[in-house]
């Protein structure tokens, strides 16, 4: 079960019962201190904010989450299905979820409407950017394989978690991208289809062996909620951008510490 602590300075979620070892987030709007339209907690680099804000917006958050913001790696997110093993710090371009092994470093994807995933298993954890075409071509599955490999566990040992992203309720499609998904994807009640990606993605995992009692779904829609979250569709494009964020942490004494 996942939770949103609201009474925090930069709240974000979390989840309530943390696999030891492991820091796992999706962050909110708020907590930060960019100005509209990015008001407040832009994470974003690809937007028209002022980049002295994003910075300053990523490490206030990395702190209060206990993570070091010089060990962050991040990817490109090119609404592919490719997965990298990451090892340190720095710029993936061309890939949509990184893995990793090593304590101490951050992995981070960008999101403001997409899927972000966040998956750990015993000692693995990865982060996963899913869009309408990256959920179609097995994202979701992809990177728990990758998952699966690295930790040399099968999937029913994994944790999966769906962040604030656009739901049935407000995910307006064409029939060319609703056909595409099963029909429990889609909402069929108005005059246009609507796509629920985080239905995609719960159906895709659990056809590939993740139990349904390790599927975390914060339910957050971020075109409803414009209190809490940015929306590109809702805001036209002009708007920031929110984290899903996975780390393992470093055990106390096991070196290379301080
Ligand atoms: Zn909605």
């Amino acid at each position: 079960m996942w939770i949103l602590d609201d009474s925090a300075a930069t709240p974000f979620w979390r989840p309530r019962t943390p696999r030891p070892g492991t820091v796992l987030l999706f962050t909110t709007r708020r907590g930060g201190t960019s100005r509209a339209p990015y008001d407040t907690l832009n994470l974003g680099r690809s937007t028209e904010d002022d980049p002295a804000f994003v910075l300053a917006n990523r490490e206030r958050l990395l702190l209060a989450a206990g993570l070091d913001p010089a060990r962050l790696a991040t990817a490109g997110q090119v609404h592919g299905t490719r997965v990298v093993e990451v090892e340190g710090p720095g710029h993936h371009a061309d890939c949509d979820a990184l893995v990793t092994r090593v304590p101490g470093v951050t992995l981070a994807v960008t999101t403001a409407d997409c899927m972000s995933l966040l998956y750990s298993a015993p000692g693995v954890v990865a982060a996963c950017h899913s869009g309408w075409r990256g959920t179609v071509d097995g994202m979701p599955a992809a990177t728990l394989e990758a998952v699966c490999r690295l930790a040399g566990c099968a999937p029913d040992a994994v944790h999966v978690a769906i962040g604030p992203a656009i739901r049935g309720c407000c995910y307006e499609v064409g029939e060319e991208v609703a056909s595409r998904f099963p029909a429990a994807a889609v909402r069929r009640t108005g005059v246009k289809p609507h796509l629920d990606l985080p239905t995609a993605a719960r159906l895709a995992l659990e056809a590939a062996g993740v139990a349904p009692n390790a599927l975390h779904d914060t339910g957050a829609c971020t075109a409803c909620e414009a209190h809490h979250y940015f929306s590109h569709r809702r805001d036209h494009g002009l708007t920031g951008r929110h984290w899903g964020v996975a780390a393992l942490i470093e055990a106390p004494g096991a070196g290379g510490g301080e």
